[in-house]
């Protein structure tokens, strides 16, 4: 039998492991408390697996991921030969599209400027900027870029989108690759940053590409926290160039007690909660991809290791 080793958390495992028996009889499933033998366990689905508990599998054919992104893997330390597998199914772009749009109403809206106001008591409207008027860019087209731009729309914004390779999106002016970045980031009055984290994007958020911005643009990180240079954003905030951020991820996670993120007023901080997978769907996508695998076909989110994402 095939055997699936399940290492997240453990009251959400219970759900996965009523989905296997109920959908997938023929596939084990199993957590580190049940009896088992290591030997026998080909998949492992895990959120940070430790390099000691990968060397005791000897049959690990594939790790999957239980989230979208797959940074917090270690690669140089998983052998050669396992596969990786990121988490995509419907629960992780619902949560991000609610999030996405909360946070780009949030800026459209000067819900920043609002809070300022209030907590100062002062009656202070301003004028109403029409959406036509508001350019959005999202950076990274895949799942939750195109799901979030998709969810946009209906409002009249302005959409582009930046990425690797070249795409094409319906209502979305796209462009692709670094020469093409300071022509889409001249263009976003919000600036949504969804890319995976790998060597070419760390850092991507600093201060000579948010200096590209228009002046008074906001910025909203729903990617990693590996993204953003926080000093170079907060000196932009202070100096005026940026009006405002909702940022979701952080570097470290939990955020230190004490850091300047935390209280400066043109902040809107939440503690990763943009998404999060959920545990029936997650666990059906995963048997969909295992009988892909199965099947020899191409499993659904399989990273490319040497890419990164
Ligand atoms: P995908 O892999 O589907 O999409 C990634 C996109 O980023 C692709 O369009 C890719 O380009 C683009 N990209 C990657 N590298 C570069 C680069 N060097 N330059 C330009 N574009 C690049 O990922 P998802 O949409 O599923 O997820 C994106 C990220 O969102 C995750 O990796 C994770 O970090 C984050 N996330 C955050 C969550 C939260 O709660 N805050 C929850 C879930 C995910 P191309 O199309 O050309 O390959």
């Amino acid at each position: 039998m095939m055997t699936l080793l399940y290492t997240s958390d453990p009251e959400r495992g219970r759900t996965w492991r009523d989905v296997f028996a109920a959908e997938a009889a023929d596939i084990g499933f199993v957590d580190p408390t049940d009896p088992h033998d290591p030997a026998t366990i080909r998949y492992l689905a895990a959120w940070n697996p430790s390099v000691e508990l990968i060397a005791t599998l000897p049959a690990l054919e594939i790790l999957f991921s239980i989230g979208a992104g797959i940074d917090q893997f270690d690669m140089s330390r998983l052998p050669p030969h396992v596969r990786v597998v990121r988490m995509i199914e419907p629960g992780i772009a619902q949560g991000m599209v609610e999030y996405a749009t909360m946070a780009v109403l949030a800026l459209h809206r000067n819900l920043i400027d609002h809070g300022i106001a209030q907590r100062e008591g002062r009656w202070a409207p301003i004028k109403l900027t029409p959406a036509s008027q508001r350019r959005i860019g999202v950076m990274g087209l895949g799942i939750l870029g195109q799901a979030v731009l998709g969810a946009l729309r209906p409002f009249g914004f302005p959409l582009s989108g930046w990425s690797r390779s070249a795409h094409a999106v319906e209502g979305v002016d796209c462009f692709a690759g670094a020469a093409a970045l300071p022509a889409f980031l001249s263009g976003c009055d919000i600036l949504i940053c969804l890319l995976p984290l790998t060597t070419e994007t760390r850092g991507i958020l600093c201060r000579e590409t948010l200096s590209q911005l228009p002046r008074g643009a906001g910025l909203i990180n729903v990617g990693r926290g590996g993204h953003l240079v926080e000093q170079d954003l907060l000196s932009l905030l202070d100096e005026g160039h940026l009006s405002g951020a909702v940022l979701d991820v952080f570097d470290p996670e939990p955020l230190p007690q004490g850091h300047a993120l935390w209280a400066h007023p043109r902040i809107i901080m939440t503690p990763h909660v943009a998404s999060m997978t959920r545990a029936d769907s997650a666990a059906r996508a995963l048997i969909a991809n295992i009988r892909r695998h199965v099947s020899g076909a191409t499993m659904e989110g399989e990273v490319a290791r040497d890419k990164g994402y």
